[in-house]
């Protein structure tokens, strides 16, 4: 395993919209593997493949719960209900922190590592990164969806 470079606004793969992963080996495997080091080094929930670099539908989320490490290949949001409006930040916005609107529940269809497909229902902190990790892979930033953004002070309060 390996730590990647993250990559950090501005940047042109950071807005752009990722392809459908067709293959499933021992490539996606290990980029995988090294995407969940990554993030953890970096003290992230989420991360998805552009962010290292990469335009492919792939991203991975481990909010400390019981769902464990969550790897998403191709995701669709199948169903999103309710609201929640809370803080938000992005391993490509180093220090960046907004106020973002995201639906409350979400349920997600995506496939495993092997290309298996599977469901999976959120709510709170882990639906909240689920959708944003999911932006990513449409191009679309947290920064798009900022409501207000804030100050150093009330961070370190
Ligand atoms: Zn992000």
């Amino acid at each position: 395993m390996a730590k990647l470079e993250i990559v950090t606004y501005p940047a042109e793969i950071l807005e752009t919209v990722c392809e459908i992963v067709t293959e499933f080996d021992r490539r996606l495997v290990k980029l995988l593997n090294d995407m969940y080091d990554t993030m953890l080094d970096a003290d992230g929930v989420g991360l998805a493949a552009p962010q290292v670099g990469i335009a492919k539908q792939i991203a991975i989320v481990d909010v400390g719960d019981e769902h464990g490490r969550i790897e998403l290949i191709n995701p669709v949001i199948l169903e999103a209900r309710g609201e929640q409006i809370g803080p938000e930040g992005c391993l490509s916005f180093p220090g960046l922190f907004g106020e973002v609107k995201r639906a409350d529940y979400v349920k997600v269809r995506a496939q495993d590592r092997r290309g298996r497909t599977y469901t999976l229902e959120a709510t709170g902190f882990l639906a909240r990164a689920l959708q944003h990790e999911i932006d990513h892979l449409h191009g679309v930033l947290f920064t798009s969806k900022v409501i207000r953004y804030y100050e150093r002070e009330e961070l370190e309060g």
